[in-house]
């Protein structure tokens, strides 16, 4: 079975879109502003597609655009008057950075309120401890996709190749939330295989072209591609889809897999900030 993030992310974003045009009788529109800084051809890739989702939905979306060489201090002053400004709900800082940039502080001068990506400490810290918080999107976006086709976690052992903030770490406390018995794999890890191959649901976040092939997967496993690296000018994910296709029972093709569901957690995060700032502060 193709995990198919293009579908599922449009049938939420449908979804979505009618609660909005509800809230639209009483309230202004939710609001998601980025930040971007200079001109990566991915990240601008990344941002025209987050852009164009957000307003599929009926949201206000604004693109703050910085030159390569702005210092931390502009970033900062922008973040600012971002989280000062009432009409904004979610903000996103599209990393990855310019080196003069400091990526640490500017993450976190988002107000935790407007934090849309769930990248802020605090939210880390809610996370891992189990409660209500911002899910990091890609994280959040997978455990959706899982749900959308009815795929329990409960009892399952999830293997997770990749270590990342955004990613590794976090989908291992979320599937571990959802029942799941946990391996966390990395650069240091000794006989990455051995793991893999014990994995009933495995997740792959690491940037490597083709790093899991056939030979390093359980027959029947779930796999769950979040890589996406550039091949002769073709996307690709870390597992090699072909190779491994007849050996799982549901994979997440690249591109159309996590991508799209990404995109989708971010703007359920917006619209979720979006009910706090709005109807909760009206009422
Ligand atoms: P990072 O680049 O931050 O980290 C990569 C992780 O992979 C690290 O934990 C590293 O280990 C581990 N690693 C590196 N080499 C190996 C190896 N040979 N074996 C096992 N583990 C290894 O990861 P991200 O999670 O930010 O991104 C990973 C990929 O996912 C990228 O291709 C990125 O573009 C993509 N991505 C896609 C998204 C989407 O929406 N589809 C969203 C976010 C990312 P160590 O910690 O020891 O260094």
């Amino acid at each position: 079975m193709i995990l198919n993030g293009k579908e599922t992310a449009l049938n939420l974003n449908n979804a979505l879109k009618l609660n909005i045009q509800e809230d639209l009788k009483k309230y202004r529109a939710p609001h998601l502003a980025i930040i971007l800084v200079g001109s990566h051809p991915a990240s601008l890739s990344y941002i025209k597609g987050k852009l164009k989702a957000a307003e599929s939905v009926g949201m206000k979306a604004t693109l703050h655009h910085f030159e390569d060489d702005v210092q931390t201090e502009t970033v900062y002053q922008m973040i600012q008057a971002l989280n000062n400004d009432k009409d904004v709900d979610g903000m996103i800082l599209q990393l990855p950075l310019p080196k003069q940039l400091d990526e640490a502080y500017l993450t976190q001068a988002i107000d935790v309120s407007k934090d849309a990506d769930g990248f802020h400490v605090l939210n880390q810290g809610l996370l891992y401890q189990g409660k209500p918080a911002v899910k990091p999107a890609t994280p959040y976006g997978m455990t959706l996709l899982l749900k959308a086709y009815n795929i329990d976690v409960l009892g399952k052992h999830a293997v997770i190749v990749g270590r990342s903030n955004i990613v590794g770490f976090p989908i291992a406390r979320l599937l571990m939330d959802l029942g799941a018995t946990i391996t966390v794999c990395h650069s240091k890890t000794t006989d990455l295989s051995y793991h893999t191959k014990q994995a009933d649901i495995l997740v792959v976040s690491v940037g490597k072209p083709h790093l899991i092939n056939k030979n390093m997967i359980k027959k029947d496993a779930i796999i769950l591609d979040v890589g996406i690296n550039k091949v002769d000018e073709k996307l690709v994910g870390d597992v090699d889809y072909n190779d491994v296709y007849d050996h799982v029972s549901a994979i997440t093709p690249v591109p159309g897999g996590i991508g799209p569901m990404t995109i989708h957690a971010l703007l359920l995060n917006t619209y979720h900030l979006y009910e706090k700032h709005v109807k909760i502060n009206t009422k």
